[in-house]
């Protein structure tokens, strides 16, 4: 879990006796343990990878073996009974699991973003808390609900608006895409403060299974990330006021939900990536191998791959400690001002935000070109379905990538980041 939410689990920790459920017991793991099962559950997603592809079918096994090693709530911090997890290593068992199956690995990280709201915004409402230790408890998994028929992938304004009566609320949301929603045990949705409120005034809602309903629109016939089962909704939720996490959404998304989301989306691209690297090497050296005295004529692109792998990891690092040294700076700011708590300094904010909108499009587009290097290697033996050096699927999953918030969309707003700072680029001079 990032700094902050360490702190938060640990402060309320102290102050207030929390009631956990029977995964308290469970002892909190570290990296190396939570990596392990990770792997084990990559084996398994693996294994019906091509299946959950072609059915276009939620990666069940994967999240029954997921929820037997409990690893969804790998990020819940200790005082709530998760294994206190921080960003950068969920950010590494994102990247195993994506060697197994994208759609698996890419669902995780979705769930981590949900997860990381909750923890960093609303672990002071009992409401939540309670839900939190319900996430231990019962391994549930969150979706997410930002994207809006009319509005398209800008998360950062809402049509449908909240209408609180007598502190209940009814909400109803035409969602054109919520991954695995029909799959999710609770799903967090963005809309409008209340039906007077401007588009970009809103709240996120927290709603569990038995509080919303779901109606399919449309289907999710996909050229990749086909296991996500990312359908349209009209969504339909019914609940208290509690459920409305207190921040407004903007904080929230800039504190919580677009960091953990762009490293964890970045980790998991790099993690396909990979696994289409590592069937290149192996093909090349098999070809090697035919051929004893004479390198294969891929060399050089096999070179190249693995520079530009190792280029996204290192871009990746340096975001996570971005990501990390925020969070620090945030804490210490709010320990000195205790009760006056103030916001990240406008400058260091728009640094970070517009870094990891460049991480978001780095990775996405770099990660394809990785694997149509790894293709170019392996020829027909990549080119088919059928065979252990396939990177077909590799191909169509990180398609996607570019598209999950539109790049378009985040060059711009790049750009205008960028008008507001001084220099776009960090020198000596
Ligand atoms: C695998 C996958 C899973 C997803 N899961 C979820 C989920 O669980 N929940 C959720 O809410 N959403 C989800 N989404 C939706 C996603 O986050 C975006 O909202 C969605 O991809 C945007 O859809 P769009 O491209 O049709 O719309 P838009 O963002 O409106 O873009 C449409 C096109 O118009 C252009 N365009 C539009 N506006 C601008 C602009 N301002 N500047 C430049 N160009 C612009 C772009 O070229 C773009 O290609 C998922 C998407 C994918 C691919």
């Amino acid at each position: 879990m990032n700094a902050p939410t360490e702190a938060l689990g640990n402060a309320l920790g102290s102050m207030q006796p929390l009631i956990y459920g029977s995964g308290a017991e469970a002892p909190a793991r570290d990296e190396a343990a939570l990596l392990e099962a990770a792997c084990r559950v990559a084996v398994i997603s693996a294994a019906h990878a091509d299946a959950v592809d072609r059915e276009a079918r939620f990666p069940r096994e994967a999240f029954e073996a997921m929820r037997n090693e409990r690893l969804l709530s790998a990020m819940i911090p200790r005082a709530f009974g998760g294994d206190g997890l921080a960003l950068d290593g969920v950010s590494r068992l994102c990247e195993a699991l994506a060697q197994g199956c994208a759609s698996t690995a890419m669902i995780y990280a979705m769930h981590q973003s949900q997860v990381a709201c909750i923890v960093d915004h609303g672990a002071h409402v009992a409401w939540q808390r309670d839900l939190l230790a319900r996430m231990v408890d019962e391994q549930l998994l969150l979706a997410s609900a930002t994207s809006e028929e009319t509005i398209g992938g800008n998360m950062r304004t809402s049509a449908c608006a909240v209408d609180l009566v007598d502190d209940a609320f009814l909400i109803e949301k035409l969602a054109p895409t919520i991954s695995y929603g029909a799959y999710a045990d609770c799903i967090l949705v963005t809309a409008r403060r209340h039906p007077d409120a401007p588009p970009s005034d809103q709240v996120l809602i927290v709603a569990p299974r038995d509080t919303f309903e779901l109606e399919p629109r449309g289907t999710w016939d996909t050229l990749g990330m086909r296991g996500t089962c990312s359908e349209g909704h009209r969504l339909t939720a019914r609940g208290n006021a509690e459920q409305i996490l207190p921040a407004p959404f903007s904080k929230i998304a800039d504190e919580s939900m677009l960091p953990v989301s762009h490293t964890l989306w970045a980790s998991v691209w790099i993690g396909v990536a990979a696994d289409a690297v590592n069937r290149a090497h192996h093909f090349f050296r098999n070809q090697a191998r035919g051929k004893p005295g004479a390198l294969p004529p891929s060399a050089s692109r096999l070179a190249q791959a693995v520079t530009l792998q190792r280029m996204m990891q290192a871009r990746l690092e340096a975001a996570l400690d971005a990501v990390s040294d925020a969070n620090a700076e945030r804490i210490a700011r709010q320990a000195k001002e205790s009760d006056q708590v103030e916001d990240t300094p406008l400058g260091a904010s728009i640094g970070l935000a517009a870094d990891l909108n460049m991480l978001k499009l780095a990775i996405s587009t770099t990660a394809i070109q990785v694997v149509q290097e790894a293709l170019m290697i392996c020829g027909m033996a990549g080119y088919k379905n059928d065979t252990e050096f396939s990177v077909g699927r590799h191909l169509r999953d990180l398609l996607s990538a570019p598209l999950m918030i539109s790049n378009d969309r985040i060059e711009l707003n790049t750009a205008n980041l960028l008008l507001a700072q001084r220099h776009a680029v960090t020198g000596t001079i």
